[in-house]
């Protein structure tokens, strides 16, 4: 089910929640909604589920219109941060759950039940738990079974809400690599709300981020990861250094440096930034080729395989961050306190 989402609003009172949203969600996809709290994911969440009424706006799946579909009558399937597990169900009840709350006409005979319940713990790698309580599992393990029982009703779309958000950095780690195998596994259309990025980018097949409402890019994680759209984007999706920038009909410089920037050909001379990550910046130990940014070494921090190393550069209002494979920068014999040139390998510059 592919999912059309046409000029939505909502606000609450005088707020502004979703700004104008419009989205198409391809069928079968994994999309991230990916934006800071309260910019108005779980309320669009909300809306596409049926569970919130938009003030103006339409939602479609595989084109036909659900805007005024009742929630249980568009066939969606749920996973909230909080796991709502019934607690006085074993698993294998919990699952069976919305089969065995069917009108007697469509609901599947006890054996079909069972059949299917056992199918989709071994899908999520729990069939061991049938007979045990909610209590009697890891937090990680209720998620599990959560995904299990909304799928259970065969939901044309599944809609995530934060589902690993109250689990430690580990498990969910872990859990954010089941569910991208799981769903090349079972491919239904889903849409997993989030506000980390890591998670987003590693999960997701599209990923739409939101600020204040409203969407403010999407595309492939690699689209919005390596061509971020603005400086919201920029910042939201990963660490970004920046640098001071002459714009000047299609040249730009940062300090001495000559920049590209076809995309600002039309802007007269005025001020702008230049956006470099961590990892695009290549770190010398001299000047000798003639295009690096002068800057001294303030901190190296060695982080596994990898060394971080602030800077303070000439060209930039904030310290800068390098991140580079440890033994690319024990190569250079550079130290704290030492002199060092950075060249920029990629960078976007945005007008002030
Ligand atoms: P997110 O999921 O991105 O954190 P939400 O969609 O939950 O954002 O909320 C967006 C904004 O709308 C928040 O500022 C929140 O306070 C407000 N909001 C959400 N639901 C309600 C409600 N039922 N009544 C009033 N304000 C709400
Ligand atoms: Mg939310």
């Amino acid at each position: 089910m592919s999912i059309r989402i046409n000029q939505i609003n909502k606000r609450f009172k005088d707020f502004v929640a979703v700004d104008n949203v419009s989205l198409n969600l391809p069928e079968g996809q994994l999309t991230a909604l990916l934006g800071p709290s309260g910019s108005g994911k779980t309320t669009l969440l909300r809306i596409i589920a049926g569970l919130e009424q938009a003030d103006s706006g339409s939602i479609e799946f595989h084109g036909e219109d659900q805007t005024h579909q009742h929630v249980s009558e568009r066939g969606v399937g749920f996973v909230f941060q909080h796991y709502a597990l019934f607690k006085h169900m074993t698993v294998f009840e919990n699952v069976a759950y919305g089969l065995t709350v069917k009108p007697r006409k469509l609901r599947p005979s006890k054996e079909a039940i069972r059949k299917k319940v056992m199918d989709l713990l071994e899908l999520v790698q729990l069939d061991w738990t049938a007979h045990r309580f909610p209590s009697q599992l890891s937090g990680g393990q209720r998620q599990r079974i959560a995904l299990a029982r909304a799928l259970a009703v065969e939901p044309k779309v599944l809609l995530l809400d934060e589902p690993f958000g109250a689990l430690d950095a580990k498990v969910r780690a872990e859990l954010r690599s089941w569910l991208r195998r799981l769903h090349d596994e079972i491919h239904v259309t889903s849409v997993f709300v989030t506000h980390d990025q890591e998670e987003a980018l590693e999960v997701a097949d599209r990923i739409v981020v939101m600020n204040h409402g409203r969407v403010e890019q999407e595309g492939t994680p690699e689209e919005v990861y390596d061509h971020p759209a603005n400086p919201f984007v920029y910042q939201f999706l990963g660490k970004v250094n920046l640098f001071h920038a002459r714009v000047d009909q299609g040249q730009t410089r940062i300090g001495e440096l000559q920049l590209e920037t076809p995309h600002l050909s039309d802007a007269a001379q005025q001020d702008g930034l230049a956006y470099i990550r961590p990892h695009e910046i290549e770190l010398r130990a001299d000047n000798s080729a003639g295009d690096g940014l002068h800057a001294v070494i303030e901190n190296v921090t060695v982080i596994g395989h990898t060394v971080r190393v602030e800077l303070k550069a000439d060209a930039a209002p904030n310290p800068i961050t390098a991140e580079l494979p440890k033994q690319q920068f024990r190569a250079l014999g550079l130290l704290q306190g030492d002199e060092a040139w950075i060249k920029p390998l990629n960078s976007k510059v945005f007008l002030k």
